[in-house]
């Protein structure tokens, strides 16, 4: 079922188009990820959506109520939709028990049950309802503005790069922490973010901005896998891509002759993802495919660069595990897994 429409948005700030006639269904209970690079509209398509923003054209309905069409709108506060920024905005001057129930009513029954068990949700000790957001981490105070947030029970949570203030490890955990939550709470999410692998392993849904225009929506595996175009390709991670010739489902290109996914056929260009690509060294073999030009060890990952034999482009990177890593200098072969994605 779908929970908010975003039908046709268009936006304009005196000389920049931020918006340019976006559409994106968000299904109830999910999880969707904006992600694009900075400048691409993603905070003012989350201020339209929570009312901060109005848009020029297009409109916006959340379980089926308009909230904006361009002329009338639904204020911020009555949307029942819950916002966590980058910064957290917590109030400086309240302690952590008042921040949380800035949104609940004073004197309301069960006040202060209400704003322990939201302390509990976003797994926060009790300890910390008396102090300031001077006295928090960076990571404790986001869980707080989460906390305050979801006080209000909303009926969609956004969440606009809550986590870009905090170290890589607090990052990854925070976000394992905040899907958990919203998740145990039912809550429909969308997260902005210009970091492709937290959309790519938060969401269940992406999709990506650039210039104000929505290029591509769709599954994290989906877009990873058959991106629309060598920039999207690009973004979400990194990418082999080679110019080939394509006829009955085989591409030739510098790595031979590989399987690719659709139907196309002629001229083409093709993606490979570097997991795909496994670099031998097998003496044994005449059928050699290039010259290791360079190894970066990088623990667990480590990244090998190829120079194919007899063709005029740039080393290829492959990730690769870092058992058995060839040594520069090495001649070696490229085993294809699965199929190459052909650019439309
Ligand atoms: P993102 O969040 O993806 O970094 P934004 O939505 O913040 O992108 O901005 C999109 C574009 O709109 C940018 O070029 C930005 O400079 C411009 N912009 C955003 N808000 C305003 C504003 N209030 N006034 C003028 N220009 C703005
Ligand atoms: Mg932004």
């Amino acid at each position: 079922m779908t929970l908010l429409t975003i039908n046709g948005i268009s936006k304009r700030y005196s000389r920049v188009q931020a918006l340019d006639n976006i559409s994106l269904d968000i299904e109830a209970g999910g999880r969707t990820a904006i992600v694009g690079p900075s400048g691409s509209g993603k905070t003012t398509l989350l201020r339209i959506i929570a009312g901060f923003e109005q848009p020029d054209t297009g409109r916006v309905t959340l379980e089926g109520d308009l909230l904006a069409d361009g002329q009338a709108t639904v204020p911020a506060h009555k949307r029942g939709i819950g916002i966590v920024s980058q910064e957290g905005a917590l109030f400086p001057h309240l302690n952590v028990a008042e921040n949380i129930g800035f949104g609940i009513a004073r004197g309301a029954a069960g006040r202060d049950a209400r704003i322990a068990e939201l302390l509990d949700m976003v797994e926060l000790d009790r300890n910390m309802l008396t102090r300031r957001p001077h006295q928090l981490s960076g990571g404790q105070q986001q869980r707080v503005a989460l906390a305050r947030a979801l006080g209000r029970q909303p009926r969609l949570m956004l969440l606009d790069e809550p986590f870009s203030a905090l170290d890589t490890g607090l990052r990854e955990n925070m976000r394992k922490a905040v899907a958990r939550v919203l998740q145990a709470a039912g809550i429909t999410t969308i997260l902005v973010t210009h970091d492709q692998a937290e959309a790519l392993s938060f969401a269940n849904q992406v999709a990506v901005l650039r210039e104000g225009r929505l290029v591509q929506s769709g599954s994290p595996q989906s877009l990873y896998r058959q991106p629309r175009d060598r920039e999207t390709a690009l973004f979400l991670g990194d990418a082999v891509i080679l110019p080939a010739i394509v006829r009955d489902g085989l591409a030739d290109c510098a790595l031979g002759r590989v399987a690719v996914d659709g139907s196309h056929a002629g001229k083409v260009e093709i993606m490979l993802r570097p997991e795909q690509i496994r670099v031998v060294t097998d003496e044994s073999n005449s059928n050699y495919g290039g010259r290791v030009v360079e190894v970066e060890f990088g623990g667990a990952t480590c990244t090998v660069s190829v120079s194919l034999e007899g063709v005029a482009l740039p080393p290829i990177l492959i990730k690769t595990s870092s058992v058995a890593l060839p040594a520069r200098g090495d001649r070696v072969r490229l085993d294809i897994a699965g199929k190459a994605h052909v650019f439309m």
